[in-house]
């Protein structure tokens, strides 16, 4: 890993960190120096503007990590190494890219920052069609949801995206890249974006053909998804740097938790419906006249009965921080610019490290070094997210004692940072009674 880093002039102990990896399987022209040269054309542009003598507020630490191909090996050596010292009290956020190629943007991480990713996909064009980055993933989202067989996932999104005053939704983090270790490990709020879809990557992916050649011909040619990568990211970086109200607003991740925990809750009862059918079959014997009689496969094992889970304190949890959530949302905008600069800075500096308090030290059922508790990486999914990790894979798994805790563990987890909104807003607006 190498890293290099501009003190912030005001508030140099809260750090903006910016990182992509450089190692690669072979040549590695598209994965992952495609992100890796948008990364180093943002540190140029900032090294342009601190020479010009303009330092930023807060710290910028641009990191270049090695050995991500076999394991994210040096993110996470890193982020182990200075997380108690260091980047639990000073890390704002950490924004991730790596390889991209023509296509549509692609955003993921900690919801909370969805406005800030919206205004700055609003400011930059698609190299290919002129229109803002948001615009056209707006307008690819709907018509994507209008085809069929279109998901549940894809319909909700179109229909945010059809309403230009909503946020764009951000996906949740699984795995895969660098930002693994900042926000499953240890709940530092995180950002990955990439550009895909449109190129010819796929077949080359982590082979000796991932060349200059190739990708320039078939991936990006004239590097101009990486232009617009640098162009987004840099602005997210320098907006995190410069702003005096903290960016992030709560509404639409309270929303989202309501979402998540309704998918647990079908499934459960969907399994609950799957066992007592299955039961009734059994009872009657109905598998043996739908079998062939010369070659009978018998009767299938039977489903374990499903108990009913007290999701309560997860629904209360999420209730109290949608309340939360909105009085703060609508406190900030109205009230935000008229704060003082001291109060403003207190606002930002307590909000920064908020998303630890959705960390668990106990980690997830069976793999301890997991701390988040609304994002991880599936345990057989590979890359791909698991949101409320803790209760959803029990329930998938069928581990009942397991869902029960996970359960009171993520709602105490979200009780804990619905106070922590509710303590920024009340820096914001004392509440009447004087209990500021
Ligand atoms: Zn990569």
């Amino acid at each position: 890993m190498s890293s290099r880093s501009c003190g912030g002039a005001e508030r140099p102990d809260e750090w903006i960190l910016r990182g992509n990896h450089r190692d690669a399987w072979v040549f590695g022209a598209s994965d992952p120096l495609s992100g890796h040269v948008a990364m180093l054309a943002e540190a140029k542009a900032f090294g342009a503007l601190a020479r010009a003598g303009h330092r930023p507020r807060r710290t910028l630490m641009y990191l270049s990590w090695d050995a991500e191909e076999p394991g994210l090996g040096g993110s996470t050596e890193w982020v182990e190494t200075h997380a108690a010292e260091q980047l639990k009290r000073k890390a704002v956020a950490y924004i991730n890219t790596d390889n991209i190629e023509r296509g549509l943007l692609n955003i993921e991480g900690s919801h909370a920052f969805e406005r800030l990713v919206t205004q700055a996909a609003d400011d930059v064009l698609d190299p290919e069609t002129g229109v803002s980055l948001a615009a056209r993933l707006r307008g690819a989202w709907r018509v994507a949801a209008s085809r069929p067989g279109a998901s549940d996932t894809a319909r909700a999104r179109a229909k945010t995206a059809a309403d230009r005053s909503q946020n764009l939704p951000l996906s949740p983090l699984g795995s895969g890249s660098d930002y693994a270790s900042f926000i499953c490990h240890l709940g530092i709020s995180s950002l990955h974006f990439s550009f895909g879809g449109e190129g010819h990557s796929a077949g080359v992916y982590h082979s000796a053909y991932d060349t200059w050649e190739h990708y320039t011909r078939f991936d990006d040619p004239g590097l101009a998804y990486a232009g617009a990568l640098a162009k987004l990211s840099g602005r997210v970086v320098l907006r995190l740097a410069q702003a005096e109200l903290p960016p992030q607003r709560y509404s639409g991740f309270a929303n989202l938790l309501a979402t998540y925990l309704g998918e647990i809750k079908a499934l459960t009862e969907r399994k609950r419906e799957e066992a007592s059918v299955q039961r009734t079959l059994l009872k009657e014997d109905l598998y043996r006249l739908a079998d062939d009689p010369r070659r009978p496969r018998g009767d299938p094992t039977p489903l374990s009965p499903v108990p009913w889970l007290n999701f309560a304190p997860l629904d209360n949890a999420i209730e109290r921080l949608k309340v939360s959530a909105l009085a703060f949302d609508a406190a900030v905008s109205a009230k935000g610019l008229d704060l003082s600069p001291a109060t403003k800075a207190e606002l930002f500096a307590m909000l920064a490290p908020l998303e630890q308090a959705l960390t668990d030290d106990r980690g997830l059922p069976g793999r301890p070094w997991y701390r988040h508790l609304i994002y991880a990486p599936g345990r057989f999914t590979g890359y791909g997210s698991k949101t409320l990790p803790g209760v959803r894979e029990a329930v998938e798994e069928e581990r009942w004692s397991d869902a029960e805790r996970q359960v009171l563990t993520t709602a105490e987890a979200i009780q804990a940072y619905a106070s922590g909104v509710e303590r920024a807003r009340r820096l914001i607006v004392p509440d009447a009674f004087g209990d500021a």
